[in-house]
């Protein structure tokens, strides 16, 4: 995806218009144009990266706390205690808009919403097949 191409690009440079609930100078939040519930709002970098990992730690850092900034917003205006964060990476992890993302998403009493089979269909580990995933991922995080 070029970024002159790229939606999210074009709403950050107001090129496009959205509703927009939180603004400065890296990040954006504004209503998802098609929401699961209502209140869901996207929160996004105003650069162009393509998924989570680009990132730069600063500025994910800062997009955190917009997150939970909006997030306790909404939550307010929708009389609401309950939400999902859903940040997709890559086609087959379902990302459509290529330019990275995290969703608010408000959720309600009975809303019928699911997280598609993430939750469903636990993948079952084999005899200690668990313990050794575990000391790989603990192993990689000091590399
Ligand atoms: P993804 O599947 O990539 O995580 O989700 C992309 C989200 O962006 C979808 O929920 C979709 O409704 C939203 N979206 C796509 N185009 C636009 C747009 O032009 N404006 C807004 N506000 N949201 C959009
Ligand atoms: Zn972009």
């Amino acid at each position: 995806m070029n970024e002159k191409e790229c939606i999210f690009c074009k709403i950050a440079a107001k090129e496009i218009p959205a509703n927009v609930v939180y603004e400065d100078s890296k990040v954006m939040a504004f209503l998802d144009i098609q929401p699961a519930n209502k209140g869901h709002v996207l929160v996004i970098p105003k650069t162009h990266y393509t998924t989570l990992s680009e990132i730069p730690d600063t500025l994910l850092a800062e997009i955190a706390k917009v997150i939970k900034k909006v997030s306790k917003a909404v939550l307010k205006v929708t009389k609401n205690r309950a939400f999902n964060i859903v940040q997709s990476n890559g086609k087959t992890a379902g990302q459509i808009v290529m330019h990275a993302h995290f969703h608010i998403i408000p959720r309600f009493e009975d809303d019928g919403l699911s997280l598609g089979r993430l939750n469903r269909l636990p993948y079952k580990y084999e005899q200690g097949e668990d313990k050794k995933l575990m000391k790989e991922i603990r192993k990689a995080m000091m590399e």
